[in-house]
């Protein structure tokens, strides 16, 4: 997997203008910052892979690549938790979610990212709900593994397991990577080729 270039072939605003469903599909998905572009870009080795798609209002969008000859779908899910949007634009965000994660037989997995840095917040809290309720198989990430210190990062693997444990749907094996060091990138992409088709 990830051996030939990733293509940005289709950008969603709404959920009557989705692509037409082929390949399985993988999601993306954690808080604005948590470094979802980063890590596309470490997982597919293409340095400007999630920028591709910069527009206007992207972060409102779901980006579509196609993987490995068709193989494989990655969707790079907007950001949420950003402080300045509006309520209205939340509101939406989460209706587009619910609809996409809920009328996507295509749709392997979500994956969840979360920053070893800071602490679960309520937008995660959210994420999760959201998650859980449209039951989608999801799995945790967990990012930037590099810039915190080992006790730190322990006590955030076990306050993220402790989550898991709780949601059926949650996938039980939490990756820990680093876009910076290339730390679990092997094993991200080793899980997803077991998603592809
Ligand atoms: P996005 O908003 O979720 O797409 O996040 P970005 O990928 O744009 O990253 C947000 C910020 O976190 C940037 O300043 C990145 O340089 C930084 N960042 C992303 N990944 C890592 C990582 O693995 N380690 C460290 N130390 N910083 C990272």
């Amino acid at each position: 997997l990830f051996a030939r270039p990733c293509t940005f072939f289709y950008a969603s605003q709404a959920i009557n203008q989705l692509p037409p469903m082929g390949a399985p599909e993988v999601a993306f998905c954690g808080r604005s910052n948590v470094g979802k572009s980063s890590l596309l870009n470490a997982l597919t080795g293409q340095k400007a892979l999630a920028r591709v798609s910069v527009t206007p209002g992207r972060t409102r969008q779901l980006n579509f690549f196609t993987c490995d000859e068709g193989r494989l779908t990655l969707v790079d899910m907007p950001g949420y938790g950003y402080a300045k949007a509006a309520k209205t634009l939340k509101a939406d965000w989460q209706g587009l979610m619910f609809d996409f994660l809920r009328g996507r037989p295509v749709l392997r997995r979500v994956l969840l990212l979360m920053d070893a840095r800071v602490e679960t917040k309520p937008a995660d809290r959210a994420a999760l709900d959201l998650l859980s309720d449209a039951a989608v198989a999801f799995q945790i990430v967990i990012t930037k593994a590099d810039d915190v210190k080992k006790a730190q990062l322990e006590k955030r693997i076990t306050e993220i397991e402790a989550i898991v444990k709780k949601r059926t749907a949650a996938h039980p094996l939490v990756l820990i990577t680093s876009s910076e060091t290339g730390q679990g990138i092997p094993e991200l992409r080793a899980e997803l080729a077991t998603l592809a088709g």
